[in-house]
């Protein structure tokens, strides 16, 4: 199984340099392939005796040419311009199978990285070994044991990053401790509400930074376009975002790990982000709190720990539905947190409610289609029999 683990460096000025270099030369070869490819595509399409253009023609004409051409691609490492054709070579194959859009040139700025494909590099503890380079500062140690598949070595905000691919031989975690299901219900004032009634908030530090955005980002649009005060107060903000992102992160990978390590069948809602999206007052809180990003998350740790998660259908009424008898509201404002269902006259919480509906819609999705024989209601049944349980050490955080 795959995995990767993203990790700041800590380069020093000539190491940053060379970073640099590198980015600049894999973002030069992919756009002199992606000119290349053109060119070619239209020579064969005039005359249909040319062969047409293919990333390996791409990588043998550019290595034929760069010695005389462009010498100082010779002064980084040769994976650099190599990985960025084979790169340009799998956009268009997903261009072809219509997976995405036609490739476009990379921006500097925008597109600063490059990858090194696992014969080039290696890490000891805290350190990773460049080809031409040597070895740079990691923030922290690999932290998958595995055949090392790749590393990608970008630039975000002015930091630099390596996301390493790891080949890890078996699932990396202890399976779920099996409390058997749960609902998650993703919100609005709580990140998450589960079916057995705890939330989970934000990251308190969270809040203070998001008013310093809103700030600086008003400093910044009242300075002179062009002027250095906006650059400054550019590169200001970007870190700032960076740092937002980390802490989001990383209380998403701590929810996702506690959920995922403790319940073995999770239902949650197949939200419909972008069509929320559209909804600008909610959107703001929801872009905040990454639902997209945790239920990436809970899907993929899930699958580590030989669980399931069971999605409800953007349609599904979870928190219409009276998780006690069954009645169905018409509408629920997105204000009312409680309510007194008419049906049965049980006071509900808007989000303990809809993560139960969660749950019982987990639970009965894991019922076989057919029936098979003795399968009993649907709540008894499990996937799997209880593993041991087992403290896992440290939380999982990648990606
Ligand atoms: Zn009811």
């Amino acid at each position: 199984m795959l995995v990767a683990h993203r990790i700041r460096l800590d380069p020093n000025n000539v190491q940053a340099t060379y970073l640099t270099r590198a980015a600049g030369t894999a973002r030069f070869a992919y756009n002199w392939a992606l000119s290349e490819w053109q060119k070619q595509y239209e020579a064969c399409k005039a005359d249909p005796t040319q062969t047409r253009p293919s990333e390996a023609a791409l990588r043998r004409q550019l290595n034929s040419i760069k010695r005389e051409r462009f010498p100082w691609m010779l002064e980084v490492t040769k994976s650099a311009p190599q990985m960025a054709i084979m790169q340009l070579g799998r956009a268009f194959e997903n261009f072809f199978t219509g997976r995405a859009r036609y490739p476009r040139f990379r921006r500097k700025g925008q597109d600063d990285r490059f990858t090194l494909t696992n014969d080039l590099f290696r890490t000891e503890g805290r350190h990773i070994r460049i080809p031409k380079l040597g070895w740079i500062r990691m923030r922290e140690a690999l932290r998958f044991a595995g055949k090392v598949v790749s590393a990608s070595v970008s630039r975000f905000a002015g930091h630099w990053y390596a996301s390493i691919t790891v080949n890890t031989s078996d699932s990396p975690v202890p399976s779920a401790d099996n409390q058997g299901a749960v609902g998650v219900d993703l919100g609005i004032t709580a990140l998450a509400t589960l079916s057995t009634g705890e939330t989970f908030r934000g990251p308190k530090a969270l809040r203070g930074l998001l008013v310093r955005l809103r700030r600086q980002s008003r400093a910044l649009s009242r300075k002179v376009k062009g002027s250095r005060n906006r650059t400054r107060a550019k590169l200001k903000l970007a870190k700032l975002h960076e740092r937002i992102a980390n802490i989001r992160r990383d209380s998403l990978h701590q929810l996702s790990t506690s959920i995922t390590r403790r319940f073995h069948t999770i239902g949650i809602e197949d939200l419909n982000v972008k069509g929320m999206l559209s909804n600008r007052h909610l959107a703001r809180a929801i872009a905040n709190m990454g639902f997209y990003e945790l239920r990436r998350q809970i899907e993929y740790k899930v699958a580590w720990r030989g669980g399931h998660v069971a999605l409800a259908d953007r349609w599904y009424p979870s928190s219409k539905l009276c998780s006690g008898c069954g009645h169905r509201l018409d509408t629920l404002g997105l204000d009312v947190r409680r309510w007194t269902c008419p049906g049965c006259g049980v006071s509900n919480d808007r989000d303990v409610n809809a993560a139960i509906n969660l749950r019982n819609m987990a639970v009965s999705s894991t019922v076989p289609a057919c029936g098979g024989e003795g399968t009993g209601p649907a709540r008894e049944r499990r996937a799997k029999p209880a593993p041991a349980k087992q403290e896992s050490n440290g939380k999982v955080n990648c990606g």
